[in-house]
């Protein structure tokens, strides 16, 4: 009987070889951990669906960051929930809006640590979709343009060091590259969501952020889980309008997607582990059915291996202690 010449076990023998030879390994530089800002003082608000995540008052948001630095993630990425909400989604755009406090008070504190900012609607309107409401309840496209172009300039006033707009609005990387570079903010870079599917992992989230829509759902202006090729169309539209790097959400079901925008783009390209995908594990995890930890890392590495040079993920804070071995 003839072995194979080459065994590959042989180099899978021992903890050092494993090592040696490792292709992909996650570090606290790759981790983006997700805050939910909320008015007031000392408040820590429990999300059910979340274990271990809290909507934080902004004191609370400052305390997490500075946690978050000290453990070495290089940023944090804010959403807000406003004190009250109306159809034009004033609050995303207010000079003192919950986001805008939260922005300044971080960069205040911890100022190497980069706070980066969702540009949405669907937190302060109402209706809670991500952009304007026509009178026949459709989404209008061109008229949340600049809505959204005065967010995000906002959040660039407030300190932001990159905005990220997740609306999915045609064209809106375009206005706000254009908003922030006459506002004197050419320097403020945009992470696009170039590729976020209208998806059942974002179920956790909008407990989180209170933003269901409250008729209809997402499907004209989010993607359709079923495309990868319209990633590729979506993303190359989102960088030829100045975006200066590429998300795809959610991550784990469209691991392929990361790998196509990864080989077909330039641009470095971020992958949001998103709320269902975080609350599968820590369920099961609470049932013992699983090694949360390793599920953890097992994920996180593939979300890396498929090509994301950054991962945002509710596991950021987790995964970093485990990385640091505290
Ligand atoms: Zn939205």
């Amino acid at each position: 009987m003839m072995f194979p010449e080459y065994r590959p076990r042989r180099m899978r023998a021992s903890e050092p070889l494993r090592r040696m030879i490792r292709e992909t390994v996650v570090a606290t530089d790759d981790l983006i951990l997700p805050l939910f800002a909320v008015e007031g003082k000392n408040v820590q608000q429990e999300i059910p669906s979340m274990p271990g995540h809290f909507r934080w008052s902004v004191d609370g948001i400052v305390r997490i960051a500075k946690e978050a630095h000290s453990l070495g993630l290089p940023g944090i990425i804010l959403f807000g929930l406003p004190g009250s909400k109306d159809p034009l989604g004033t609050g995303a755009y207010a000079k003192k809006g919950v986001v805008q406090k939260a922005v300044s008070a971080v960069k205040q504190a911890v100022p190497d640590l980069a706070v980066i900012t969702d540009v949405c609607l669907c937190q302060y309107t109402d209706h809670g979709h991500c952009g304007m409401v026509d009178k026949k309840g459709a989404v209008d496209n061109d008229a949340s343009l600049d809505l959204l172009a005065r967010t995000a300039l906002s959040h660039a006033e407030a300190g932001a060091d990159m905005v990220a707009p997740s609306d999915m609005m045609d064209g809106r990387v375009g206005e706000i590259r254009e908003g922030l570079d006459e506002g004197g903010f050419s320097h403020v870079p945009i992470m696009s969501y170039s590729a976020k599917y209208c998806s059942a992992f974002y179920g956790p989230f909008r407990d989180a952020a209170d933003s269901a829509p409250q008729f209809g759902d997402r499907r004209t202006y989010q993607m359709d889980p079923a495309n990868g090729r319209e990633a590729v169309r979506e993303s190359s539209m989102d960088a030829e309008e100045g975006a200066d790097m590429l998300m795809v959400k959610p991550a784990l079901s469209y691991l392929d997607v990361i790998h196509r925008l990864k080989q077909e783009m330039e641009l470095p390209v971020a992958a949001y582990n998103v709320s269902g995908e975080y609350s599968l594990v820590k369920a099961a995890e609470e049932k013992g059915w699983i090694d949360g930890p390793r599920i953890m890392m097992e994920i996180l590495t593939s979300i890396k291996r498929a090509g994301a040079d950054l991962i945002l993920t509710y596991f950021a804070m987790d995964a970093a202690r485990l990385i640091n071995k505290i």
